[in-house]
């Protein structure tokens, strides 16, 4: 099996950690960023300092242009039909939170239902509570089976005309798990109900289409696809968007305001308040580039592979729980050892330079269904080399032999 040639474009694992090479298994929490993208934020801080919008002077136009070309490679990226239907935002955590308080505000009543899984990560839990909270809504969790897959039977049950939302991750970071999104939005629409799809972990792995999704919004951040931290993306569709009300108020996103009243502009400026994270863009849009030249066939081909390995060099450890082992999953592989804390797993891999991550995930629901206090999570991207994972397999054995 041959590793994708690409460990060059990494500087970060060229690292030497306590005297050891990083074996860096902790992709699921941020992908470590290539040249090509850490060039793009240097050259816009170096030589692209400008405001976007203003329109006063050369740079500011050239940049003004690069910025609204990175929107649209963000379109091609989900592939939507609009370019003004891309909202560039902090991340996945912004964009749950700008739909809670536009979608949410202006669509919930008491006792209407939103729709979640319990397998969700907290920002697709906490700002619907939040807004539920305020508007009497009530929000419901579809349950998850013993393999990390939802009950599909229950999802449906659940689906009714008091649905008015359903919000559910693609591609779970916990457990692996791909959920089969498409058909349960579909049962959603049917009903009448706004369709959110959490984007965060399956925009590196998986070729996204929106309309292919059934998802009226989809949101996913820079930094988990080999771009910057700090910048997101949000995909409404436009006449959804358009009807909805500003998230935040401020610079960029008026058309006039007066001493007595403001008029917005439309979609996407209406949503985005303030100067932006104009580096951060740069580098995204560098990162769009960087996973198309990849191209997504090889993407998930490397990604399968490196789990078949995992999952054969870790299969015959006793006492080695995996947690989530749906038949239909990716990239991640989460564990416990029988009688030791994940952490204290987590802290044994770090000494032999394998850093993973080990706790609840940002998702205590799923813990608690799974009654356990976390997991130790190794997760893969395109950088992860056949020795990384013999590295993991090999300090799992070391870790068992010192804790048992
Ligand atoms: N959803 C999922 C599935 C995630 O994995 C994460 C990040 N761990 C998030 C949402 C939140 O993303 P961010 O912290 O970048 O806003």
């Amino acid at each position: 099996m041959k590793s994708l040639d690409l460990r060059a474009d990494f500087p970060q694992l060229k690292r030497i950690i306590r005297d050891k090479r990083l074996v860096y298994l902790d992709s699921a929490a941020t992908t470590l960023k290539p040249l090509p993208v850490i060039e793009a934020v240097r050259e816009s801080m170096a030589f692209g300092a400008s405001n976007v919008h203003r329109g006063a002077h050369f740079i500011g136009d050239e940049v003004t242009g690069r910025f609204e070309k990175v929107r649209e490679k963000a379109r091609r990226f989900v592939n939507a039909a609009n370019v003004g239907e891309m909202i560039f935002t902090r991340g996945t955590t912004e964009g749950m939170n700008l739909l809670a308080q536009t979608l949410g505000r202006t669509h919930l009543a008491p006792g209407d239902e939103i729709l979640l899984s319990q397998m969700e990560h907290h920002s697709n839990i906490v700002p619907w509570q939040m807004i539920a909270g305020e508007k009497g809504a009530v929000v419901r969790f579809i349950p998850v089976l013993d393999d990390g897959s939802l009950d599909l039977e229950a999802a449906y049950k659940m689906i009714s005309s008091k649905t008015k939302i359903v919000s559910l991750v693609h591609l779970s970071n916990a457990l692996g798990t791909i959920n089969p999104v498409a058909e349960i939005f579909a049962a959603a629409k049917a009903a009448g109900a706004f369709t959110v799809l959490d984007a965060a972990q399956s925009a590196s792995v998986m070729r996204l289409d929106v309309g292919a999704l059934g998802c009226d919004f989809l949101v996913f951040s820079g930094h988990k696809i080999f771009g910057p931290t700090g910048i997101g993306i949000l995909y409404g569709r436009f006449e959804l968007l358009e009807a909805l009300p500003p998230y935040q108020g401020g610079g960029s996103m008026i058309s006039e305001v007066r001493e007595n009243g403001v008029t917005f502009l439309p979609p996407p400026n209406r949503f985005e308040a303030g100067t932006p994270a104009i580096a951060e863009i740069m580098g995204l849009g560098a990162a769009f580039d960087y996973v198309n030249a990849i191209g997504f066939e090889k993407l998930e081909q490397h990604s399968t592979q490196i789990m078949l390995r995992a999952e054969a060099g870790l299969r015959d450890i006793q006492g080695l729980r995996r947690i989530g082992t749906a038949a239909h999953r990716s990239h991640v592989f989460s564990f416990l050892l029988a009688g030791s804390h994940p952490s204290d797993v987590g802290a044994i891999l770090d000494e032999q330079g394998v850093a993973v991550r080990a706790g609840h995930h940002c998702c205590q629901p799923l813990m608690r269904r799974f009654g356990i206090p976390g997991t130790v999570r190794a997760s893969f991207s395109i950088y992860t080399s056949v020795e990384d994972v013999d590295a993991l397999i090999g300090a799992v054995y070391k870790a068992k032999d010192l804790l048992s």
